[in-house]
C-alpha cells in the first residue's frame, strides 16, 4: 500500500474542494474523534492542543494538561519515566521516535501506551514544537507478556525434560557395550544383533535429545546486543567451514560491502553458520558449488542479507515447512535432524528479524534474512520496546 504524506494529504483534500474553514472542521472533528491522545506541545513546553481522547487514556480531564506542560510526563510509571524522556528528546532533537510506557490512570490501573514523538519544523528545519501521539496498547501488551511467560515455560520444561534424559540414555548405552563386550560370544549372532539395534536407538534418542536442548536454547538463552560486523560473522563461519569447503572445491562470494548491524554476535554466527552449513550440505553432486553471501539494498532502517547457493534446491510443496521444527525435505539419506532452520527462525525473529526463503528444485536456494541496521537510532522498533515487556 503506498503510503500517504502530508502534502499529499492537503492535496487531496483541496482537489476535493473543501474551503480552508472546512479543512479547519475536518482536522478537528479528526482530532476530536481519533482514538489517541494527541497532543501537541510548543518549543517552550506550553500545550498548544489535547485532544479529548487523553481524558479517556488518563482519566484526567484535559485543562490539567494545559496548565501543566509535564502533567502527561507526571503520569508515567516510575520505571518508565527515563525511557519515555529519552523518547522525547530524541523528538527534541529533530527525529521521531516511538517509545512504550506505563502510565498511572486516575482509577488507580496501569495502562501500557505506545506513544509516538514527532518533531514540526519550521521551515529552517527547526523543531518548533512536538506533536505526541499516545494509543492504548495495553491488551497487545497483557497478550505478549502472557505468550511470553508460555515459551518461556515450554522452552524450560523441554530443557528441563532433556537434561532428565541425558542420564537414562546414557546408562542404556553403557549397558549395551558391557554387554556386547562381557557377554557377547555367549548371545551369538541373533543376540548381538538385538543389542545393535538398543545402541542405535539410543544413539537416535540422544541426537533428538540434543535438538531439543538446541531449540530450547534458541528460545530461551538471553540476547546480547550490540553492534556486530558482519564481515566478521561470515569470515569466522567461512573459516570454520574450510575444511568441508576445500573437500568440495567449493566457490565463496561475499559482498564486500557486509553491513554492521545490531545483534547478538554468538546468535548471529549460529545463523550463518546453519544457511552455509545447510549449502554445503545439500549441494549437487551435477556442478561446483557456489555460495553467495550477498548484501541487498533496501529501505529503512533495516538491512538484507541474502545467502545462495546452486545446490539441489527445495520442493516448492516444502518451502513453507522447513522452517519449522524437525520438518526436513530431503529425506534421511543425508544426515541431519530438522532443527537448523528452526533456529535460525527463532534466533532471527528474537533480533526483530525476519527470514524466507526462495528455492528452485534442481537449481538452488536463496535466504533472506531482514536484520535492524547498527546506525539505525532511533529505530521504527526501538530496543526500549523489547525491553519494556521484562516484567
Ligand atoms: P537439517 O539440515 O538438519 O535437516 P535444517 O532445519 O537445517 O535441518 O533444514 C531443514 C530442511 O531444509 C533440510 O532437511 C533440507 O531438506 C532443507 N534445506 C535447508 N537448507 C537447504 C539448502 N541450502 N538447500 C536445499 N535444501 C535445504
Amino acid at each position: 500500500m503506498k503510503e500517504l504524506n502530508y502534502t499529499e494529504i492537503g492535496q487531496h483534500l483541496s482537489k476535493a474542494g473543501l474551503s480552508a474553514e472546512e479543512l479547519l472542521d475536518l482536522h478537528e472533528t479528526m482530532v476530536s474523534n481519533i482514538a489517541a491522545a494527541v497532543i501537541y506541545s510548543l518549543e517552550d513546553g506550553r500545550v498548544a492542543l489535547c485532544s479529548p481522547y487523553a481524558e479517556v487514556l488518563t482519566g484526567f480531564p484535559t485543562d490539567y494538561f494545559y496548565s501543566d506542560h509535564r502533567f502527561f510526563e507526571s503520569l508515567c510509571v516510575e520505571e518508565d519515566l527515563d525511557r519515555f524522556r529519552r523518547a522525547r528528546m530524541i523528538a527534541e532533537l529533530g527525529e521521531d521516535s516511538l517509545v512504550r510506557h506505563r502510565v498511572n490512570h486516575q482509577s488507580g490501573l496501569q495502562l501500557w501506551l505506545e506513544t509516538r514523538l514527532v518533531p514540526v519544523l519550521t521551515g529552517d528545519g527547526e523543531v518548533e514544537g512536538i506533536m505526541s501521539v499516545s494509543t492504548d496498547v495495553t491488551a497487545l501488551v497483557c497478550n505478549q507478556l502472557q505468550i511470553e511467560e508460555q515459551n518461556r515455560d515450554l522452552a524450560d520444561f523441554a530443557y528441563m525434560v532433556s537434561h532428565d534424559l541425558k542420564a537414562p540414555i546414557f546408562t542404556i548405552k553403557g549397558m549395551a557395550s558391557a554387554i556386547a563386550e562381557d557377554f557377547g560370544e555367549q548371545l551369538g549372532g541373533e543376540g548381538n544383533e538385538l543389542l545393535n539395534y538398543i545402541s542405535a536407538a539410543a544413539a537416535r534418542l540422544e541426537t533428538l535429545v540434543a535438538s531439543v536442548i538446541e531449540f530450547s536454547s534458541a528460545s530461551s538463552k538471553p540476547i546480547k546486543e550490540s553492534n556486530v560486523d558482519l564481515r566478521r560473522v561470515v569470515a569466522d563461519v567461512i573459516h570454520d567451514h574450510a575444511k568441508q569447503i576445500e573437500s568440495c572445491a567449493a566457490k565463496i562470494e561475499i559482498s564486500n560491502d557486509l553491513p554492521t548491524i545490531k545483534g547478538d554476535q554468538v546468535r548471529l554466527y549460529q545463523i550463518f553458520s546453519n544457511l552455509i552449513g545447510n549449502a554445503i550440505k545439500y549441494r549437487s553432486k551435477d556442478r561446483p558449488l557456489v555460495i553467495s553471501v550477498t548484501n541487498r539494498p533496501i529501505s529503512g532502517p533495516r538491512v538484507l542479507i541474502e545467502v545462495s547457493d546452486n545446490g539441489l534446491g527445495i520442493p516448492a510443496d516444502k518451502l513453507e515447512d522447513i522452517f519449522r521444527p524437525y520438518h526436513r525435505a530431503h529425506g534421511s539419506a543425508i544426515e541431519g535432524n530438522g532443527i537448523g532452520l528452526a533456529c535460525v527462525k527463532k534466533v532471527v525473529e528474537r533480533l526483530r528479524g525476519t527470514v524466507s526463503v526462495k528455492s528452485t528444485m534442481g537449481s538452488g536456494s536463496s535466504f533472506f534474512i531482514t536484520l535492524p541496521a547498527a546506525s539505525s537510532e532511533p529505530q521504527a522498533i526501538p530496543p526500549e520496546l523489547t525491553r519494556c515487556f521484562e516484567s
